[in-house]
C-alpha cells in the first residue's frame, strides 16, 4: 500500500499537509476509557495515521453499549472480550500500520504515570469525574497535555488543556460537582449523535497538536446541546487560576497522591458493581474455573471468567478486578463477590 495515498485527503487539507501528516506518523497519543467517546477517538486517530495510540479500558462489551460505542459488534458482545482489546482487533484491520496497544486496566493513582508518561498527548474517554482530575493531575506532573470530554443526554463539553499553560481542570471546575447532582447516563441517558460531536471535537485538537499545530488550538471550553441545537464556546484563554489553582498554581497533586482509592464503583447504566483492589493480583482462570464448576454456568477466554448463578453474573478479570451484575448495592456486591470468588 502506498501511504500517501492512504492520507491524501488529509495532506490536501492546508492544515496539515505533507508536513503534518508526517508528524502524525510520529505521533502518539493514549485513549483513557474506550466506551462511547474513546470508540470514536480510537477510530478517528487510528484512521488519521497517529503513528501510536494506546487504548485503555477496564470493562467489557455489552449489549447496551452498542447504541452508541461505534467500535463493538455483537459477536464481540458474544466472545466476552474487554473493549479494549475489541478496539484494538477492530483497529488494526482498518489501518495495520498503526501500534495499538489494548491495555486492560481500571486507571488510579497506582497506574495512571505509567500509562501516559510516553505519550504526546492524552485523550478523555472516561465516564467519571474522579478519573479526569486523577488525569489533570498526571498532565501537570509529566507536562503532557490532555483533552477532556464530556456527554450526557443531549448535551456535552470538550476542553483542551495544555500544562501549565492553559487553564487546567481545577482552574475552571475546582471540585468534581457532587454526585447527587450531576447527572450520568445511568439517569438520563446519552444520546450517539452527542458522543460523537463531542469526540470529533477532541479527535482534531489531538491532530492539531500531534500536526504541531497549536495556534489552530480551541480557546474554548465548548458547550454544546444537539437536541436543542445550542453552542456555546465560552472563552477560557484567561481564565488560569495561576495564583489560587491547587493543581496548577500550587503543584498539588491531590488525585495522584490519594492515600486510598475507591474499591467499589458502580458502572453507569449496568445495574453492576466493579470490585477492585488495592494490589494488583494475577488470577489463575483455569484454577478459578474449576473451583466454580459447581455452582453455576462459567464461561471463560484468555481476559476473564463469568460465573452466571439465576440471580447474578460476576465476572472476573485477570487483574482480581471483578464485574458484579445484577445488583446495584455495594454491601451485596461484596457478598456475592467473598462467597464466590473469595478475599
Ligand atoms: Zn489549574
Amino acid at each position: 500500500m502506498n501511504p500517501s495515498e492512504r492520507y491524501s485527503r488529509q495532506t490536501l487539507f492546508g492544515g496539515i499537509g505533507v508536513e503534518g501528516q508526517a508528524r502524525l506518523g510520529t505521533g502518539r497519543c493514549a485513549v483513557i476509557g474506550c466506551g462511547a467517546l474513546g470508540s470514536v477517538l480510537a477510530n478517528t486517530l487510528v484512521r488519521a495515521g497517529v503513528g501510536f495510540v494506546r487504548i485503555v479500558d477496564r470493562d467489557f462489551v455489552d449489549l447496551s453499549n452498542l447504541q452508541r460505542q461505534v467500535l463493538f459488534n455483537e459477536r464481540d458482545v458474544q466472545d466476552r472480550l474487554p473493549k479494549a482489546e475489541a478496539a484494538r482487533r477492530r483497529l488494526s484491520e482498518v489501518n495495520s500500520e498503526i501500534e495499538i496497544e489494548a491495555v486492560v486496566e481500571d486507571v488510579d493513582a497506582t497506574n495512571v504515570l505509567r500509562l501516559v508518561d510516553d505519550v504526546d498527548v492524552i485523550l478523555d474517554g472516561s465516564d467519571n469525574f474522579a478519573l479526569r482530575y486523577l488525569v489533570n493531575d498526571a498532565s501537570l506532573e509529566l507536562g503532557i497535555p490532555w483533552i477532556y470530554g464530556a456527554a450526557v443526554g443531549s448535551y456535552g463539553l470538550t476542553m483542551t488543556i495544555r500544562p501549565h499553560e492553559t487553564p487546567c481542570l481545577r482552574c475552571v471546575f475546582p471540585s468534581p460537582p457532587p454526585a447527587e447532582h450531576s447527572p450520568t447516563c445511568d439517569t438520563a441517558g446519552v444520546l450517539g449523535p452527542i458522543i460523537n460531536m463531542i469526540a470529533s471535537v477532541q479527535a482534531c485538537e489531538a491532530i492539531k497538536l500531534l500536526a504541531g499545530k497549536i495556534e489552530s488550538l480551541s480557546p474554548y471550553l465548548l458547550q454544546m446541546d444537539v437536541w436543542d441545537l445550542t453552542f456555546r464556546p465560552l472563552k477560557i484563554a484567561n481564565a488560569r487560576q495561576g495564583d489560587s489553582c491547587p493543581a496548577c498554581g500550587h503543584g498539588q497533586r491531590d488525585y495522584l497522591r490519594a492515600e486510598t482509592r475507591s474499591t467499589l464503583t458502580t458502572l453507569c447504566g449496568r445495574n453492576a458493581i466493579q470490585i477492585s483492589h488495592r494490589e494488583r493480583r494475577d488470577v489463575d482462570l483455569e484454577a478459578l474455573a474449576r473451583k466454580l464448576a459447581g455452582v453455576g454456568e462459567v464461561e471463560r477466554n484468555a481476559y476473564l471468567l463469568r460465573l452466571k448463578t439465576p440471580d447474578h453474573e460476576i465476572t472476573v478479570f485477570r487483574d482480581g478486578r471483578a464485574i458484579v451484575g445484577g445488583t446495584d448495592d455495594a454491601a451485596a456486591a461484596r457478598s456475592l463477590y467473598a462467597r464466590f470468588i473469595g478475599d
